[in-house]
C-alpha cells in the first residue's frame, strides 16, 4: 500500500464524523495546507507531543490505546491552558504498513477525536521507526488562557482526578512492570487504562477560565511539573504530600512508594493548578460541573523553593524529581 492509499484508508475521517462538519475548518485533508477559520476575539493555542515506542510508549500497547494515548497527551496540552480543542494534524513514522496496526490506531485516535469534536486536517507520513507526533490547534478567549506565570502567594493548589482514584497511578504500574513493586493480580487491568488511557481534562480546563491563576498538565510528575508554575510566577509552595489523592491500590504500598508515584509520577494528564482562597467555592463547582474530583494539596508561598511537609507537619526530603530526556 503506497502512502496516499494509506492516508486515504485510515486517516480521512469519515464523511460522517461530527469533526468534519465543524464550522472552524474551512478545509481538511488533501491539499497543500489545511485551511482554519479561527472565530473572533479568540487566540490560537497551539502545542506539540512526539511520542516514541519505548520512550513514551511500550512496545505492549495495543495500536487502539496507542492511538488514544498519543492524542490525549497532545488534548492534555490544551486543557492546561483552558483551550476548546478544534484541530490536529498527525506526523507518523511507521517501520512498515500493517494494515491491522492502521485500523487499530485509527480507530482509537477517531474516538477521542470525536468526542472531542477535533478535526485530524493534515500531517505527514513516512517510513522509519515508530514515532506519533501531533500538533493540535485549540482556542482561547483573548486573555483568557490558563498560563503557568499567575500563581500568586496565598492561592491554594489542586489536583484534579478521579472520584475514586488519585495521582500516581501511570508509575505504579510502570514499577509493577519493571518488577520493583508487587500488586495484586486485579490491580493490574485498572491501572493500565491509566497509563494507556489517560482522559485530558478538557471541560475543567475551560471551566477553569477566570478562576485559576495558572495551570500545568501532570506529565513528568507533581513535583517537577509545579516546579514549572513556580520558576514562571517566581514563586514558592507548601505541598502536604499526605493530602495527595491516591487510588485505593496506590494506598497499600509502602509509604515511600506511594511518595515516588505521587510526586514523582508522570503520565498522569490531570491538571494541577493555583487558585485565591477566595473563590474555593467556584474551584469545587467547576470540578463538580466536570463530574471530576479535585484535591487542595497546597499553599503557594513566597520564597522561591517546594517545601514538602507530612500529615503531622513534618518535613518530608525533597529527593523527587521528573522525568526529563537528556539526563546524563
Ligand atoms: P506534501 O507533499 O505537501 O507534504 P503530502 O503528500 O505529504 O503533502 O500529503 C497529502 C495530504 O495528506 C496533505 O493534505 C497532508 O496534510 C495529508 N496527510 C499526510 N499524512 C497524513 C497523516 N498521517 N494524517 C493525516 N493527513 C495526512
Ligand atoms: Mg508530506
Amino acid at each position: 500500500m503506497g502512502e496516499f492509499d494509506l492516508i486515504t484508508r485510515y486517516f480521512r475521517a469519515p464523511a460522517s464524523a461530527s469533526t468534519s462538519a465543524q464550522h472552524n475548518i474551512e478545509m481538511g485533508i488533501g491539499d497543500d495546507c489545511a485551511l482554519l477559520k479561527p472565530s473572533a476575539g479568540m487566540s490560537l493555542a497551539v502545542s506539540t507531543d512526539m511520542l516514541l515506542e519505548g520512550r513514551h510508549f511500550l512496545s505492549t500497547i495495543s495500536p487502539q490505546r496507542l492511538g488514544h494515548k498519543a492524542l490525549a497527551v497532545n488534548l492534555s496540552d490544551l486543557a492546561a491552558m483552558g483551550a476548546k480543542p478544534l484541530a490536529f494534524t498527525l506526523s507518523l513514522a511507521l517501520p512498515h504498513v500493517s494494515p491491522t496496526w492502521c485500523e487499530g490506531f485509527s480507530r482509537g485516535l477517531f474516538l477521542l477525536a470525536e468526542n472531542h469534536r477535533c478535526a485530524l486536517v493534515g500531517g505527514d507520513t513516512t517510513c522509519g521507526p515508530l514515532c506519533i507526533s501531533i500538533t493540535i490547534l485549540g482556542e482561547v478567549p483573548h486573555g483568557m488562557a490558563l498560563k503557568r506565570s499567575g500563581a500568586q502567594e496565598g492561592d491554594d493548589i489542586y489536583v484534579s482526578h478521579p472520584a475514586q482514584g488519585g495521582i500516581g497511578d501511570a508509575r505504579l504500574i510502570l514499577e509493577a512492570l519493571r518488577k520493583k513493586v508487587h500488586l495484586p493480580g486485579d490491580a493490574f487491568e485498572p491501572l493500565l487504562d491509566r497509563m494507556e488511557m489517560p482522559t485530558p481534562r478538557i471541560n475543567l480546563g475551560m471551566a477553569l477560565r477566570g478562576i485559576a491563576t495558572s495551570a500545568i498538565d501532570l506529565s513528568d510528575g507533581l513535583v517537577g511539573d509545579l516546579a514549572h508554575i513556580l520558576k514562571a510566577s517566581q514563586v514558592g509552595a507548601r505541598i502536604e504530600v499526605d493530602a495527595i489523592p491516591r487510588s485505593h491500590i496506590l494506598y497499600q504500598q509502602p509509604v515511600e512508594v506511594q511518595r515516588l508515584c505521587t510526586l514523582s509520577g508522570g503520565d498522569d494528564y490531570e491538571l494541577i493548578f493555583t487558585s485565591p482562597r477566595s473563590k474555593r467555592a467556584q474551584v469545587l463547582a467547576a470540578a463538580h460541573h466536570c463530574q471530576l474530583a479535585v484535591t487542595a494539596i497546597g499553599r503557594i508561598e513566597e520564597h522561591e523553593e517546594i517545601r514538602l511537609y507530612d500529615a503531622r507537619g513534618h518535613f518530608v526530603t525533597n529527593s523527587y524529581t521528573s522525568f526529563e530526556h537528556f539526563q546524563s
